[in-house]
């Protein structure tokens, strides 16, 4: 039985949380632990595409938009089409400025809640994780992330209280749950930019795990704050070649494996409930 491809969209509606770096960094270490992990750029600012090593995403023939295109004007997509492969082992499908036009497109579009869900329908048996690296916004793309997504990963940035904004985007996971994705889970919340030598990056981590720890999991791995990550969106590579040594890439490295361990754990349960 050939198994299907875990979609996990990375989202929270506010910038600057960590998504498209934990999408960079998770993604190489799935494919370090021998998955093989698509990584889709759902921004129309193309951070992702960008600090993946393709500086110029405008000059792309083809990126996401094009096939979401492909989708509503019901044409086929070719296996593989657009797809870029980097030198540590994961491919990309790239995003460029135009999928910000796609967005627009999409409110009177039919099924518009699932172009991307059809974009990636051929990639689901040739990966075993796709991950979604989500726009800052609760807009069309991100609706369009969580329907095609069979759990989300929400980084959390440490520095600052998530209140509002993290119920908000709770809000939209149940909405989206009853009416168009049933089977859409948390994978779990991800404290990022942690400073433990703060007692006030400390509080924040016991409140975030107070308040949600008891209804959502909170991963036990946070990712320190370090200017090592932040170089790395400029160069093209991941924590793991820039600076392997360093606490941001072990910490990467234990996520990874607490992604792995659950998407096991929930493989074993499937399996079981056939017997
Ligand atoms: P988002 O995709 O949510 O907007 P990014 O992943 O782009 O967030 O991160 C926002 C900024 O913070 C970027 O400049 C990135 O390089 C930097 N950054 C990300 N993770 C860390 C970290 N662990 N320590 C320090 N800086 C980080
Ligand atoms: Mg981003």
């Amino acid at each position: 039985m050939s198994q299907k491809a875990t979609v996990i969209a990375v989202v929270n509606q506010k910038g600057g949380t960590g998504k498209t770096t934990t999408c960079e960094n998770l993604g190489v270490g799935l494919a370090m632990e021998g998955k093989k992990v698509l990584m889709v750029d759902n921004d129309p600012q193309a951070s992702l595409t960008i600090s993946m090593g393709w500086p110029k995403p405008d000059e792309l023939n083809t990126t996401l938009a094009t096939l979401m295109g492909k989708v509503l004007e019901d044409k086929p997509i070719q296996p593989g089409e657009g797809i870029l492969h980097h030198p540590e082992g994961v491919d990309l499908l790239p995003a460029s400025i135009e999928l910000a036009g796609m967005e627009v497109g999409l409110v009177n579009a039919m099924s518009r809640e699932k172009v991307l869900k059809q974009v990636l329908e051929n990639s689901k048996h040739t990966y075993d994780f796709i991950l979604l690296d989500c726009t800052p916004s609760l807009g069309m793309l991100t609706i369009n992330a969580l329907a095609a997504a069979d759990s989300a990963l929400i980084p959390v940035q440490a520095q600052y209280l998530p209140a509002k904004g993290l119920e908000q985007l709770l809000q939209t996971i149940s909405k989206v749950r009853r009416q168009i994705n049933p089977k859409l889970r948390i994978e779990g919340i991800l404290m990022t930019m942690t400073d433990s030598r703060t007692n006030f990056g400390k509080e924040i981590d016991t409140l975030v795990r107070q308040a949600y720890g008891t209804k959502i999991k909170v991963f036990d791995q946070g990712i320190p704050r370090s200017v090592r990550a932040a170089e790395t969106s400029a160069e093209g590579k991941s924590i793991f070649t820039h600076d392997p040594k360093g606490k941001v890439a072990e910490a990467y490295r234990a996520l990874t494996k607490e992604v792995l361990h659950s998407a096991e754990k929930r493989r074993k349960h499937q399996l079981d409930q056939l017997r």
